[in-house]
């Protein structure tokens, strides 16, 4: 299946260089580029990165496919590090609600929210499911993303946790891409669980027997926990993570989205990979935590649907020294599976900058998902992944719609359906 290729004559290859750890600070900022520069791929393997010419002359087989991408930018693949593309239902209409002026709580007082995708996923057909699956992982290819996190956490009993996790294990096998399935048992609390205090209650299956079954299971790469104000307190998040990582499971947490909650300094103090969302995360949590190996993930996407007062202090988190990286969210109210179009709209949004934006779409989000032996940068023995645009350098990607922009998705060495790409 893995694929020969040459990528010839491109403006700018932009490599992301790795050097072994994610990027923060001032390397954030660094994404090496090359320019009039190819990109040789063999067996799906990166072999060669540099001067077209140059590179030909050892690598310019008649029989190998090549890739004209005169005038164009070759970046590595991208990689999506937060998504939820397993669930049942539809909630664009709470979207409609909220645009008219409805709350948050109005809308959840009449049944909608997260709870109302767990009712419509543990009802929904396998085969439906998976339909769906598939067709998202194929519209987050044609927005350039060739490795993707996929969450369970739309089912919150055993039984349909590990059900769940079976299901996104069964889309491998059809995926074009790289999956890292994540288990998100503590997503919310499930309205349906039984005691005087729900929370600690679910706390206590999700940090026994869900986890210790989860394991057992052998499916899941991450385990997710969401510390937020009325969900998960950062004590309870502390005692699930530590059964996961007592267990030998990684995980990541998802933090602050609606509320200050102490989800930022919980992640770091546990031992999380990642940390995702952050958009309430005060400046002084961020100062007071300093600089980590726990990866900040910013949800750009999430906060304009989520239409939240606030926004991730992503210029804050890179310069205390913490690796972004950033992601669509697609979830059940949530569609945007073009992490092209979402890493262009992170730099206005958080006003960090292109290269910054670049790095956080590709290697930081590779170290987040722990694929980075693989993916996240055009460096030689890596899977021969890259997307190719339409403009001679990088930064003018983020001056349009990057979509528009869009020319090719290589995975492993094979160009990708892309329709109407240039
Ligand atoms: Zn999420």
């Amino acid at each position: 299946m893995a694929g020969d290729l040459n990528i010839i004559n491109a403006s700018s290859v932009v490599v992301v260089a790795d050097s072994g750890r994610a990027r923060a600070g001032r390397t954030q900022g660094q994404i090496d580029i090359v320019h009039d520069a190819a990109v040789i791929i063999r067996d799906g393997i990166i072999r060669a990165v540099g001067p077209t010419a140059e590179l030909l002359r050892e690598w310019g087989d008649h029989d190998v496919v090549a890739l004209d991408a005169s005038g164009k930018t070759v970046m590595p693949g991208l990689i999506d590090c937060h998504s939820h593309p397993l669930f049942g239902g539809e909630r664009h209409d709470e979207y409609a609600e909220r645009l008219a002026g409805a709350s948050l709580a109005e809308v959840a007082a009449r049944g909608g929210g997260i709870w109302s995708s767990v009712v419509a996923t543990r009802a929904a057909a396998d085969d439906e499911l998976l339909d769906r699956l598939h067709n998202t992982l194929m519209r987050m290819v044609r927005g350039g993303v060739t490795c993707a996190e996929v969450k369970s956490g739309y089912g919150l009993t055993v039984d349909t946790e590990l059900h769940q996790l079976e299901l996104l294990q069964r889309a491998r096998a059809t995926s074009p891409i790289e999956l890292v399935i994540t288990f998100l048992g503590a997503h919310v609390v499930p309205r349906d669980i039984a005691g005087d205090d729900p929370g600690e209650a679910y706390t206590n299956l999700v940090a026994g027997e869900m986890t210790d079954r989860v394991v057992a299971q052998g499916i899941a790469d991450f385990q997710d926990v969401t510390v937020e104000d009325g969900l998960f307190t950062p004590q309870q998040a502390t005692r699930i993570i530590a059964r996961s990582h007592a267990l030998g499971l990684r995980t990541r947490v998802h933090a602050d989205a609606w509320k200050p909650s102490l989800g930022w300094r919980t992640a770091c103090a546990a031992g999380a990979v990642s940390a995702e969302h952050l958009t309430y995360t005060d400046d002084s949590e961020i100062d007071a935590v300093g600089a980590t190996d726990t990866i900040a993930v910013v949800l750009p996407v999430a906060e304009l649907i989520y239409m939240t007062d606030r926004r991730a202090n992503a210029r804050r988190l890179i310069d205390t020294g913490v690796p972004l990286a950033v992601s669509t969210d697609y979830c059940s109210s949530i569609h945007a599976t073009s992490l092209l179009s979402t890493m262009t709209m992170a730099a206005p949004w958080f006003r960090i900058t292109p290269a910054e934006a670049i790095v956080a779409a590709t290697l930081n989000a590779a170290y987040s998902l722990g694929v980075q032996s693989r993916r996240g940068s055009l460096d030689v023995g890596k899977r021969g992944d890259a997307v190719v645009v339409d403009c001679a350098h990088p930064n003018e990607l983020f001056l349009g719609l990057a979509d528009e922009m869009l020319s090719a998705v290589i995975v492993e060495g094979h160009a990708m359906p892309i329709p109407h790409a240039s």
